[in-house]
C-alpha cells in the first residue's frame, strides 16, 4: 500500500448527531481533491452510537477510512495524538467531528502548504460560539502571548494542516498534557495562518465543560511556559529590595533622628518582610530548579534539522543522516521552495 498524500484527522466524541452530516459532507469534499488520502476517525471513548455509525462508515469506504477505537475518554488532543501516531500521509489535517469547521477549507489548506508553509493555522472568520466563550478565549490568547513565544492568532482553532515532519516531531514528544497546535508552532520552520469559516455546531452541544476548559488552558500555559514558577523568584527579589530600604530608613530614623519607637516594633517589621522576601526568592529558587527539571522529563525533542549540507563522502560512506522525528523522506524534498 503506498503512502496517501493526506490523511485528515477527526476526534469523535458522542458524535452520533453530527456524524452523518460530517460524511455527507467530508467525502465529498475530499474527493474533489483529486489525490490520495485518507480518513482518521479517533472515537474517544463516548457513551453514544458514535462507534457503531465510525463502523458503518469503515464498511461503506474501507479504502480511505481508518478508525480508532479509545477504550476511553482520554481528551481531544489526545485523540489527536494518536492520529498523528497512526497516519501515514504526507500532510495531515485535523478537524472537529461537528462540522464547525467547513471539510471544504482543506483545500486551501493545502493550497497554502503548496506554497512552501510547513503549518498552516486558521482563523475562524466569524466565530459562532457562545459570547463566554470569545471573550474567555480572548482573554488566554492574551496571556498566552504574553508569557509565551507561541504566536496564534486563535489557538482553539482546530483545522491545521500539518507537514509530516512536524507530526513526527509531536508524536516523539510523548507528553501526556499538551496542546497540540501549540506544540506544533514550536517545531514549524514557516509557519503561516489562514482565514476559513466557521460555522455553527450542527447537533448536540460542546463536549468541553467549563472545568475541562479550564484544564486545556493551564495544559497550554504550563506546557509553554515556566513564567508562573518564576513569578516567585521576581517577587522574592522586589520584596527583598524593598524590604532592605526600609529596613535601612529604619536603622537611620532609629539611631540618627528619634531613636527607639514602638517598642522596636517596626525594626522588627523590616527585619520580617527582609525575611519573607528572602523566603519567596527561595521558593522561586526552587521554583528555577523544578521548572527545568519539568522541561527535561517532557523530553521533546530539542531542535528539528531542516537539512543538512554535507559530501556524500564525509563520515566514511553514504550513511544516512539521523532526524529527531525520525522520518524517512530524503532531505532534499523538505527544503521549502523559494
Ligand atoms: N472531543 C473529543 N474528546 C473530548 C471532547 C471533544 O474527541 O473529550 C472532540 C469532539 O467530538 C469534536 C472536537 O473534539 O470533534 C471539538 O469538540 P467540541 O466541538 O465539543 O468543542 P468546541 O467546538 O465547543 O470547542
Ligand atoms: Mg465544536
Amino acid at each position: 500500500m503506498t503512502a496517501p498524500q493526506l490523511s485528515v484527522i477527526i476526534p469523535v466524541y458522542n458524535e452520533e448527531q453530527t456524524l452523518p452530516a460530517l460524511f455527507a459532507r467530508l467525502y465529498p469534499a475530499l474527493d474533489k481533491l483529486k489525490l490520495a488520502y485518507e480518513i482518521l476517525f479517533i472515537n474517544d471513548g463516548g457513551t453514544d452510537k458514535s462507534a457503531a455509525l465510525l463502523r458503518e462508515q469503515f464498511e461503506r469506504r474501507p479504502e480511505v477510512t481508518r478508525v480508532i477505537l479509545f477504550s476511553g475518554n482520554f481528551g481531544q488532543h489526545m485523540a489527536i495524538m494518536a492520529g498523528f501516531e497512526h497516519c501515514r500521509g504526507s500532510r495531515v489535517v485535523t478537524l472537529d467531528a461537528d462540522l464547525q469547521n467547513p471539510p471544504e477549507e482543506i483545500g486551501n489548506l493545502l493550497a497554502a502548504m503548496e506554497r512552501g508553509h510547513d503549518y498552516v493555522g486558521s482563523v475562524r472568520r466569524e466565530r459562532q460560539d457562545t459570547a463566554f466563550r470569545r471573550l474567555a478565549s480572548r482573554a488566554m490568547n492574551r496571556v498566552r502571548e504574553r508569557i509565551t513565544r507561541i504566536r496564534m492568532t486563535d489557538q482553539g482553532c482546530m483545522l491545521r494542516a500539518y507537514d509530516r515532519r512536524i507530526v513526527d516531531a509531536i508524536t516523539s514528544s510523548h507528553e501526556i498534557n499538551t496542546f497540540i497546535p501549540a506544540l506544533a508552532y514550536t517545531y514549524a520552520g514557516n509557519p503561516t495562518e489562514i482565514e476559513v469559516a466557521h460555522e455553527e455546531r450542527v447537533a448536540g452541544e460542546s463536549k468541553y465543560s467549563l472545568y475541562s476548559l479550564i484544564r486545556l488552558n493551564f495544559d497550554l500555559v504550563t506546557g509553554f511556559s515556566v513564567l508562573p514558577l518564576q513569578m516567585f523568584s521576581f517577587a522574592g527579589i522586589m520584596i527583598s529590595f524593598i524590604a532592605l530600604l526600609f529596613v535601612i530608613y529604619l536603622a537611620i530614623r532609629r539611631l540618627f533622628l528619634v531613636g527607639p519607637e514602638a517598642e522596636g516594633v517596626f525594626t522588627l517589621f523590616g527585619i520580617a518582610f527582609f525575611l519573607i522576601g528572602i523566603v519567596l526568592f527561595g521558593l522561586g529558587l526552587l521554583g528555577e530548579y523544578v521548572g527545568r527539571i519539568y522541561q527535561q522529563v517532557r523530553s521533546r525533542p530539542r531542535y528539528l534539522i531542516q537539512a543538512v549540507l554535507e559530501s556524500g563522502e564525509a563520515g566514511g560512506g553514504g550513511q544516512e543522516v539521523e532526524q529527531p522525528g525520525g522520518s524517512a523522506t530524503p532531505l532534499a524534498s523538505r527544503l521549502p521552495p523559494h
